[in-house]
């Protein structure tokens, strides 16, 4: 707590625009709506006082967590020690500009293809159902029905660990499968560019509607989740894995298997993170013991355990 005091400090002698919050309920935060609270949660409202904020917090090596929409998290029932970064509406600006369409991070996914629909842009129709940030999309190489942040993306504006700024290109973010290099380096995803094509108005919309009945008629909406809990296992399907080892409609505590999508976890209302935890063992243990399958979380833990 003391090095997030320097940051308040900080904050409060050199920036005009940033907020910060104490004790922040992460609840509010995550789309699973659990976990316990963050001690100090940042909202830097332009990329010049992020830039200037996060050079401080490199220099004092300050421990910290780039969140965005919380929508691939499980934060821990203790809460969150490190600084909490939020990249969301306080830096969610979108340009187009012919056939490209520039994002800052906190923009969501959602509003950008969108905006894409409503210039005649075409190869964002994918996204249009992914509830997460430009940011955390580009880190995960979010996808779904056969569309993938990769095959658009033409490069990103990151903050460096040392501070800078610096233009990437796509090819050099080695994304793949909900896999991007800032997983490994620590780049801070600040915009992302992506190039479109023109397309027909009226199909783009059609093709949107149908992804989104899709996802309404398989996926429990409804309910709070991180959507696939799970990575999918080369040559199986992880929904079927999960069934045929009996564990549709499974609980713990408040969390359960979805009886709609076995490839997801809901909370049914009450769920903490250590009952969503728990259940995510139990399914890997099970289905390890049936099939010989070992799963591999597509959500990502984070927080004081
Ligand atoms: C109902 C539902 C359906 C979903 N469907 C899909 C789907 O079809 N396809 C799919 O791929 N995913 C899906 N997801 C998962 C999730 O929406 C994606 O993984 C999304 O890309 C996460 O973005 P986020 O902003 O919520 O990231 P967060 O959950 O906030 O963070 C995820 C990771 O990204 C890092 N991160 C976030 N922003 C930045 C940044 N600006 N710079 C550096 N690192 C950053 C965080 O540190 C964290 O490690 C679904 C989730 C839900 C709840």
């Amino acid at each position: 707590m003391k090095s997030l005091q320097k940051v308040i400090d900080f904050i409060d002698n050199n920036l005009n625009d940033t907020a910060y919050y104490l004790h922040e309920d992460m609840k509010k935060h995550t789309t699973f709506k659990t976990g316990g609270p963050a001690d100090l949660l940042v909202e830097p409202q332009s990329i010049s006082e992020m830039q200037k904020l996060m050079r401080y917090v490199f220099k004092k090596e300050i421990p910290y967590l780039v969140i965005g929409q919380g929508s691939n998290l499980i934060v821990s029932d203790k809460g969150i020690r490190e600084l909490v970064v939020k990249i969301g509406t306080n830096l969610s600006q979108c340009a187009v500009n012919n056939e490209t369409i520039e994002a800052e991070a906190g923009a969501t996914i959602i509003n950008v293809s969108k905006e894409a629909q409503k210039h005649s842009l075409t190869g964002l129709e994918f996204a249009c159902g992914i509830p997460g940030s430009v940011g955390g999309a580009v880190f995960m190489n979010a996808g779904a029905y056969d569309g993938e942040i990769k095959n658009i993306l033409e490069e990103v504006l990151v903050l460096t660990v040392n501070g800078d700024l610096l233009i990437r290109k796509a090819k050099e973010l080695e994304l793949g499968y909900r896999t991007s290099v800032m997983q490994r380096n620590g780049e801070i995803i600040l915009k992302a560019k992506f190039k479109l094509q023109k397309g027909n108005k009226d199909d783009i919309s059609q093709k949107m509607k149908e992804l989104t009945q899709r996802r309404e008629k398989s996926q429990p909406l409804e309910f709070p989740s991180a959507g696939s809990i799970f990575k999918r296992p080369e040559g199986y399907y992880t929904g079927k894995l999960i069934e045929d080892a009996n564990l549709k409609g499974y609980k713990i505590g408040g969390a359960q298997v979805s009886p709609k999508h076995a490839g997801f976890i809901i909370n049914t209302g009450n769920a903490t993170s250590s009952d969503i935890l728990n259940l995510i063992k139990h399914i890997q243990t099970e289905v390890r013991n049936r099939f010989g399958v070992e799963l591999e979380t597509e959500v990502r833990t984070v927080g004081e355990f």
